[in-house]
């Protein structure tokens, strides 16, 4: 198989027995313009093209299938170059039921195919790890969704499909051409990695001299109630992961976000409230609280909105600062896996896809 150009940061490109300024051409033609096939590029003469063409590959993926539309959440399915499936939504901020344009695009990235965490409520999680996404597979993400969109993307955030900060190693590099100018030229404070509590990498990214927003998955707030929804609570239990986002926010300088999928019965009871506020207001750390989105195949449920509201004020009057996001897109299948679960079925019972 031809090597991927896109894993390779677009400052290091570098086709041999070419002049340097070709690089930066097809550079532009590949991140400016969005064109993604050397026989396309017009200013590059026709034997380079086609020696380009035989050597690299730049599509980094296909895309499978596409629910939603303009301006409104847009879920991509890719199919990569092994037939593995990722997703990707497209959320729009702000789009005027009169048809005017969002104000803001937000993408959803993925980092790996499938996940080894296994946090129970989540549907990624329930085939385990495939593989780790490359640098490649990650831009490519960013690069065709913009394309589909015909717009730039505003905002990422890695809570896709994986945990990103278990495949740090093809993370960063990706990073590099996503903040680089030469690449996607989107500004370190409109990336949020979310993690479910690698401690050690969170400490690495502490060092990281980008300024990323992190986002933390906390879903309990005492360790009892944590492990029966984040498996990884076992490795790294309450007290050391928030001693780890508070080295994060002195380095850093940076207000983190802990993320709090509300289940009825399981971690929803107002003393959780209390301690969630205890431990946020410490860190000054916001607090987001996510209605939880029935997954195919797990009997979890969301709890009544009175006492979604309920769980909310008690957050709120601990002293912590609290939104609460009703999911986007809970009829296309929001949460992370759902959509390549729903489509692996289907094709395996003989459906078309519907791109
Ligand atoms: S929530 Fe994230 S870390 Fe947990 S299983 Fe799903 S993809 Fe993995």
């Amino acid at each position: 198989m031809k090597p991927l150009l896109l894993d390779t940061p677009p400052d290091e490109w570098n086709f041999e027995g070419t002049q340097a300024f070709r690089a930066r051409q097809i550079r532009e033609w590949v991140y400016e313009h969005g064109v993604l096939d050397f026989p396309e590029m017009t200013n590059l003469p026709a034997n380079l093209r086609q020696d380009l063409e035989d050597q690299w590959q730049i599509r980094p993926m296909e895309i499978a299938r596409v629910q939603g539309s303009e301006d409104t959440t847009r879920k991509f399915l890719f199919r990569l170059h092994d037939g593995q499936l990722i997703e990707s939504v497209l959320i729009p901020a702000n789009p005027g039921s009169d048809g005017t344009r969002a104000t803001r695009m937000t993408l959803c990235v993925s980092s790996q195919v499938g996940c080894a965490l296994g946090c129970k409520f989540c549907a990624s999680g329930l085939d385990g790890l495939k593989r780790n996404l490359s640098p490649g597979e990650i831009v490519g993400q960013v690069l065709l969704a913009r394309i589909e969109a015909g717009r730039r993307i505003d905002n990422l955030v890695f809570m896709g499909m994986g945990e990103p900060l278990a495949n740090l190693p093809n993370l960063l590099p990706a990073l590099d051409t996503i903040l680089s100018p030469d690449g996607l030229g989107i500004g370190a404070r409109h990336i949020t990695l979310s993690t479910s509590g690698l401690v050690p990498r969170i400490l690495e990214l502490a060092r990281h001299p980008a300024q990323l927003r992190l986002a933390i998955s906390l879903h309990g707030s005492d360790d009892r109630t944590r492990e029966r929804i984040m498996p990884i609570n076992d490795r790294y239990p309450i007290a050391e992961l928030l001693k780890a986002c508070e080295t994060f926010v002195k380095e850093r300088r940076k207000i983190i976000t802990f993320e709090y999928i509300l289940i009825r019965g399981i971690n929803d009871d107002l003393g959780q409230a209390s301690l969630l506020a205890r431990q946020a207001s410490k860190l000054r750390a916001k607090v987001n609280l996510i209605p939880y989105n029935q997954v195919d195949g797990l009997d979890w449920e969301r709890p009544p909105l009175k006492h979604i509201e309920a769980f909310r004020k008690r957050v709120e009057k601990g002293g912590a600062k609290v939104t609460v996001r009703m999911e986007k897109g809970h009829d296309i299948d929001a949460a992370c896996g759902q959509l390549r679960l729903r489509h692996a079925k289907e094709v395996s019972a003989n459906q078309i896809p519907i791109k």
